[in-house]
């Protein structure tokens, strides 16, 4: 039986009276407490973070009996993503921390506002993409706020980072696992390698990394390689699905993971075809309008070959898309509307 602390069927604002002293906002900070100060190994906290001005976030820890690597999980970046928010309600229930290595920092739900008002990409409340805004800025609005809170407080005191996302409501999407290739941290390059191999997706994708140290991250996983972590992402799903087939490769990724951690007991068997793919392309829409293709995600396609065209709202054709690129296609826009500047076409190169 799990030991649980603070359960969800606490009311929200008696968990917000509750909640963690350092979690407050001071200035643009957060003061620097570690989430897992005051809790017993081998058990679960679940509560919502106070992130001032009745904004908070959803945070579960789950503190193994044995000492060990801290392992973050973030899902629900993007609301409208639903395989990693189910995945990782499926992780909440089955890591038992009495068999636990280490410790998980789960978040289950981090654009919890986005989920419920089912907003694509952005926040309801200030408009902007989570995944854009990090660090983030403590004193800001409710988005920056919660990566504020990830960047202060959570990233710092983790060992591994795994942000979840996957195709969202627009994107036609093949199920990958990805890291930056950060030259000067060849260890948890090195780490995050053997945690993607691990996940057994049979597309993993490796990002060059060129962001300076007064760079903004602006993605999440990104803050976390920028302070000298080990960090990846998982894409699966796609078209605003709640995909069975989804769900279950990303849950049985993240096990694989916690696996090749040590954090959890059992083997991986991993398929021996995973394919490497590098430095992703991205087509962008030449003009706004009505977008049709017989393209799909995992397409292999060749430079100069014919995507599709865009037409006006009349009928006419304004634009044929070509690719630029050879390489696998990693994801597209799988719906009709497209406009000026968004990525079409996401291209991976075969390494
Ligand atoms: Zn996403």
């Amino acid at each position: 039986m799990k030991q649980i602390i603070l359960v969800h069927t606490i009311p929200k604002l008696l968990l917000l009276v509750l909640t963690f002293s350092f979690s407050l906002a001071i200035g643009s900070a957060f003061a620097q407490v570690s989430p897992l100060a005051g809790i017993a190994p081998g058990t679960i906290k679940n509560s919502y973070i106070d992130l001032g001005e009745s904004d908070s976030l959803a945070l579960s820890i789950i503190r193994g009996r044995v000492d060990g690597p801290v392992f973050t999980i973030v899902a629900g970046i993007h609301g409208f993503e639903y395989p990693p928010i189910i995945a990782v309600q499926r992780i909440l229930k089955s890591i038992d921390p009495k068999e636990l290595k280490g410790s998980l920092l789960i978040i289950p739900l981090a654009s919890e506002a986005s989920f419920y008002q089912r907003s694509v990409f952005t926040h309801p409340e200030d408009g902007k993409n989570l995944n854009r805004v990090f660090p983030g800025n403590g004193s800001g609005t409710v988005t920056e706020k919660i990566a504020a809170f990830i960047s202060q407080v959570i990233i710092p005191v983790t060992d591994v980072f795994l942000d979840i996302h996957g195709g969202d409501a627009s994107e036609d999407l093949l199920p990958f696992v990805c890291f930056y290739d950060r030259k000067d941290a060849s260890a948890q390059v090195g780490l995050a390698r053997k945690l993607a191999s691990a996940a057994d997706f049979e597309y993993n994708v490796i990002y060059p990394y060129t962001l300076k140290a007064d760079q903004p991250s602006e993605y999440a996983f990104k803050e976390a390689v920028q302070q000298g972590k080990t960090a990846l992402s998982i894409e699966a799903g796609k078209l605003g699905a709640a995909d069975r087939v989804a769900i279950d490769r990303i849950e049985n990724g993240i096990l694989n993971m916690l696996k090749e951690m040590e954090m959890i007991q059992g083997s991986i068997s991993t398929h021996s075809d995973q394919r490497w793919l590098v430095n992703p392309d991205y087509i962008k829409a030449p003009v706004q309008g009505i977008f049709y293709s017989d393209i799909k995600s995992g397409d292999q396609v060749s430079r100069g070959q014919y995507l599709g065209y865009i037409t006006d709202i009349f009928g006419e054709k304004l634009e044929e898309i070509h690719s630029g690129f050879d390489g696998i296609v990693l994801y597209k826009i799988g719906t009709p509307p497209v406009n000026t500047g968004e990525t079409m076409f996401c291209i991976g190169k075969v390494n």
